[in-house]
């Protein structure tokens, strides 16, 4: 039977976690001088003065409400790139244990790896950017405390089938992480669901991506409630900001302009793909489940230089396995979509120049 606090490395396993103000007394009072905060005021107002809510209650249970989740499986993070930093933290024990990765992927999971000097395992995705199963069950140990599962994946944009997911689960005797950032834009559920059946299922989600809010920094983990539990004693005490919650619980409250916006994303993103499918110097563009493209160019160094030079910025995407000649380009507004657009037909038309005057030399 499958326990996460045997997994928790063993000094995490007998912390005694801080107990901060907030978290001793949290009911309401008249007089609050027990966090040596500036009884004056802020300058900035709006209760700032305050700490906030070290477990953020009140954007849980509105979380819990939309994701249909109970609030002790939830976990709010500064961004999800903190959730991904605590799980090594708490479930790695550094020059041990060891973590599985899929590239190409998402970057900062070798990073949080690195910093927290735990080993990482590699099984590349196939050419279809799917889980290469066999490998992927060849490699998995004991020592493997951590998978990443990117879901829709970044950089390559497409769904990791569910049904590969669901073996990874069954064979993993550590965590198996599935990141939706990019969960929103697509046609696939969420996977929460499985929570239930798979005490060993951590989903990260987050504030940055449809919901429009990168800057306030609000992320979000759902797993078994233990995992949470041990996520929470780890963290620094007052992780998100009363700005950052407060966002979140706005844009929770008032969900109408999310929808629009996504249905605008997802109708540009097609746009965008039907342009750029025609393009001559364009090899591929992929099938993508998220508010981005993976392109692959004749020549992509030279399209970014140009794309650069008229001050239009992408991601280069060439060094990353499977990704040779690949920039990635998030959907943009419809004018800064129209923007790139000009450009790249403005460099087809460059290159045409140059090929029909080779041919006449
Ligand atoms: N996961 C994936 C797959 C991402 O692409 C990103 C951001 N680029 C993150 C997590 C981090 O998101 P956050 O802003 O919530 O830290």
């Amino acid at each position: 039977m499958f326990d996460p606090i045997v997994l928790a490395r063993r000094n995490i396993q007998k912390l005694r976690p801080y107990s901060s103000a907030r978290h001793e007394f949290a009911g309401t009072a008249d007089v609050y001088i027990d966090a040596n905060e500036n009884s004056m005021g802020s300058p900035a107002g709006g209760g700032l003065n305050r700490y906030p809510d070290p477990l953020q209650s009140d954007l849980k249970k509105l979380v819990a409400t939309a994701k249909g989740l109970s609030a002790d499986r939830i976990f709010v993070g500064n961004g999800s790139d903190e959730a991904i930093d605590l799980l090594f933290r708490v479930f790695c024990e550094p020059r041990r244990d060891r973590a599985l990765i899929f590239p190409p992927t998402y970057g900062m999971y070798k990073v949080a790896a690195a910093i927290n000097d735990v080993a990482v395992d590699e099984v590349f995705l196939t050419s279809e950017f799917q889980l290469d199963l066999p490998n992927i069950i060849d490699r998995l140990n004991a020592e493997t405390k951590l998978v990443f599962i990117c879901s829709p994946n970044n950089p390559t944009g497409n769904s990791i089938r569910r049904d590969d997911i669901v073996t990874v689960l069954q064979r993993a005797e550590g965590l198996v992480i599935v990141d939706e950032a990019y969960v929103d834009f697509s046609v696939f559920p969420s996977v929460t669901r499985l929570i239930d059946e798979y005490p060993n299922l951590v989903v990260l989600q987050t504030f940055s991506k449809a919901w429009g809010l990168a800057g306030a920094r609000v992320g979000l983990a759902f797993a078994d409630e233990r995992v949470i539990s041990l996520l929470n004693r780890v963290k620094p005490p007052y992780n998100v900001s009363r700005p950052a919650q407060n966002v979140a619980i706005d844009a929770l409250s008032e969900p109408s302009n999310i929808d629009k916006w996504k249905e605008e994303i997802l109708t540009e993103r097609k746009a965008l793909k039907a342009f750029l499918g025609q393009l001559t110097f364009v090899l591929a563009v992929y099938p993508s489940d998220a508010n981005f493209l993976l392109v692959k160019f004749t020549d992509a160094a030279v399209v970014y230089r140009f794309l650069l030079d008229r001050r239009i910025v992408v991601r280069d995407r060439r060094s990353e396995p499977l990704c040779e000649g690949c920039l990635r380009i998030t959907v943009g507004t419809r004018h800064e979509n129209l923007l790139l657009m000009n450009s790249l037909t403005e460099f087809a038309g460059r290159t045409n120049d140059a090929a029909a005057s080779k041919f006449q030399q």
